[in-house]
């Protein structure tokens, strides 16, 4: 069987470039007569990869020098923990509620001090940003935290919270790397690489230098301290070498595609191919507020389970994986993440199209 259009959330698709020249690489990198898999993370070939790895991020976020970028494990759910750990001073913080990622961040924040909820969009099942232009920020918050791109429910931030001068803190597992950033907005950027960079269990951290410090939590673990990490250049122990390896091959592969504004461009046709026909099908219907849709996960469904069953089934069997929505939410859901080709998603349009067609 060849490869399939894979619409899944993640763990997710990723560049066939990238793929055949790890798998040529496999088993000698580089002249070096061993996988990457197999190499010291302290050798010359790894420091080269991890630091090409790092200055090829920097210049496709265009990352200031006043911030550190930061190769961990744990995947993105270990942040929700080490984020309280390391900036609750005051041991207080401002959640705001878009969806389960954020909750649970949200809930993960109150073991460790106040976290206030000053804004949710629960009351619609997520399927919306809330206002957050005047929030009820309080005055001893030490950071607003936000989940940037909803993946379960499809919505996405295409404006920024006014944190009050608080520092942002931005969960981006799902939107990583799809548009360009403004770095300087954010104290903390950070996200599990699963759904548009790499393999799973690495997550990428970018912090503004002054939010690093000692003074961390009573208790902190070692490991899950950002000054530890970054003090030892995201090598204090083994870093998970050869998943930042791969994210080094998507970062130049992203280059190579013209980086962020051309993804963006790319991305914004793509989606457009699908909501266009979700907005105009008899039977198809998208569920999220039009102003607040992602371009990498898109949520929708027939309005009969049965039918939704059915789709998925016949669109598994015609080559179209994962398209089965979250098990909360049910429905189908296609993420089309940077590496799905816009052929992918002009070919499960037509075959919708058809559905319907059949299904009328
Ligand atoms: C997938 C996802 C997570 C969880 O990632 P893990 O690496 O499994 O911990 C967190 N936040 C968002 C937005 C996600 O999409």
């Amino acid at each position: 069987m060849g490869r399939v259009y894979n619409f899944s959330a993640g763990p997710a698709v990723l560049p066939e470039e990238v793929l055949m020249e790890a798998a040529a690489e496999m088993l000698d990198y580089n002249g070096t007569g061993m996988s990457v898999m197999e190499m010291s993370h302290r050798s010359k070939a790894y420091e080269q990869i991890i630091t090409t790895a790092e200055k090829d991020l920097r210049d496709l976020m265009d990352i200031p020098d006043n911030y550190k970028v930061l190769f961990l494990q744990g995947g993105a759910s270990q942040q929700f923990a080490m984020i309280p750990m390391n900036l609750m001073k005051n041991k207080k913080a401002a959640y705001i509620v878009t969806g389960q990622w954020a909750k649970k961040a949200y809930q993960e924040a109150k073991l460790y001090g106040d976290a206030v909820e000053v804004a949710s969009s629960a009351d619609k099942t997520f399927s919306y940003i809330p206002d957050c232009s005047d929030l009820p920020i309080p005055e001893d918050a030490d950071y607003v935290y936000i989940c940037e791109n909803n993946t379960i429910y499809g919505t996405k931030f295409w404006q920024l919270p006014d944190t009050k001068g608080k520092t942002l803190v931005a969960d981006v597992s799902s939107c990583f790397l799809s548009e360009p950033v403004d770095v300087t907005k954010y104290g903390v950027i950070y996200g599990g690489v699963q759904k548009n960079i790499g393999p799973a269990g690495v997550v990428i951290c970018i912090i503004r230098e002054d939010l690093i410090t000692e003074d961390v939590l009573p208790g902190t673990p070692t490991m899950l301290r950002y000054k530890i990490h970054a003090d030892n250049g995201s090598m204090y122990n083994t870093p998970p070498a050869y998943g930042i390896y791969i994210c080094g091959k998507v970062f130049q592969w992203l280059k190579k595609r013209g980086g962020l504004g051309a993804m963006k461009e790319y991305n914004e046709k793509k989606a457009k191919v699908l909501y266009d026909f979700l907005d105009e099908s008899k039977l198809f219907c998208g569920t999220v507020e039009k102003k607040d849709r992602s371009l990498m996960n898109v949520p929708f469904v027939t309005g009969s389970e049965e039918l939704d069953a059915k789709f998925v089934k016949e669109a598994k069997a015609a080559g179209f994986e994962n398209l089965k929505g979250h098990r909360t939410v049910g429905g189908m859901r296609a993420s089309i993440y940077n590496a799905m080709p816009i052929e992918g998603v002009e070919k499960l349009v037509a075959f919708m199209k058809e559905f319907e067609t059949r299904n009328a």
